[in-house]
């Protein structure tokens, strides 16, 4: 049997060489074995956990040292102040963006009724965000993977959402032809031969919601030429897209005719956001 505190120690040295945050992803993994908040470890550090919660400790860590990301051991991760259910079906909220949410947010005043669509939801950060932020908006959020949109679901239902549908669809093929104010997206953007895509958590998260075809822009293409269909005149479009490759979006946005385009930073400084609005001729 062996305390919290040794516990933490030999964890956090065994981590030290797969993870820049070993000491953290094991106090993480030890709340989880105990089911217990991170507060209880400062508070009880000389206390011998039972040796099931030990053996399921070491379980986790295992996962971790081989590389598993932590939000895929817990089942969770937080975004704009709340807990997502995520498994290896979606990808791994980022802070990255909370950006697209504030930006919607600023568009949306609080009593709006806005139509609001988020293509690739994902485990539903965004359309549920919006939709808890902003209760008399109406959210259709859409992914191509079914296993996804159950995830969303239950995120939705844990929050207590209920101006927000779902729909299986590949981008906008079968989104009801209906006028939305705010179409916002974070598709998959990465390059398929970018070698982030061989390192670190990126490796366990879905492919198909990560890299895109034609230097990580096919999707993004696709949804700024169909998204014109469905916005109300005067509608927003906002992406999400990678740092490199602000220019390339913003031409994308032109050649399809929006207008007042903007891209926006995000909180590490990085081009992250591209918005247009449509104005029909
Ligand atoms: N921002 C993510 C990353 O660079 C990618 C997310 C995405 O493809 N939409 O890891």
């Amino acid at each position: 049997m062996a305390s919290i505190k040794n516990l933490l120690i030999d964890a956090a040295n065994l981590l030290a060489g797969s993870s820049d945050s070993a000491h953290l992803d094991a106090e993480i993994l030890l709340c989880l074995a105990l089911n217990r908040q991170r507060s209880y470890l400062r508070a009880w550090p000389d206390n011998e956990p039972n040796i099931t919660q030990e053996n399921l400790f070491k379980d986790y860590l295992k996962e971790r040292a081989h590389g598993k990301p932590i939000a895929y051991i817990t089942g969770y991760k937080e975004f704009w102040s709340r807990d997502f259910k995520v498994t290896s079906d979606v990808l791994i909220p980022r802070p990255d963006t909370e950006l697209i949410i504030e930006l919607c947010l600023d568009l949306l005043p609080i009593h709006s009724t806005a139509k609001i669509l988020d293509l690739g939801t994902g485990s539903g950060i965004i359309g549920i965000t919006l939709a808890a932020e902003r209760q008399h908006c109406q959210i259709i959020a859409s992914d191509f993977s079914l296993a996804a949109i159950s995830i969303a679901k239950f995120n939705a239902q844990t929050h207590h959402i209920n101006n927000i549908s779902f729909y299986q669809s590949d981008w906008l093929t079968k989104i009801p032809k209906d006028q939305f104010d705010v179409i916002v997206s974070n598709p998959p953007y990465i390059a398929k031969d970018d070698v982030h895509l061989t390192q670190g958590d990126l490796r366990y998260e879905p492919i198909s919601a990560l890299s895109a075809n034609e230097s990580g822009l096919s999707d993004i293409k696709t949804i700024i030429n169909h998204a014109r269909n469905y916005l109300t005149p005067n509608g927003h479009l906002l992406i999400e897209h990678g740092y490199n490759q602000k220019y390339a979006v913003q031409n994308l946005f032109k050649d399809f005719k929006y207008q007042h385009i903007h891209t926006l930073i995000d909180l590490s400084g990085q081009p992250r956001v591209t918005r247009g609005q449509w104005q029909p001729h």
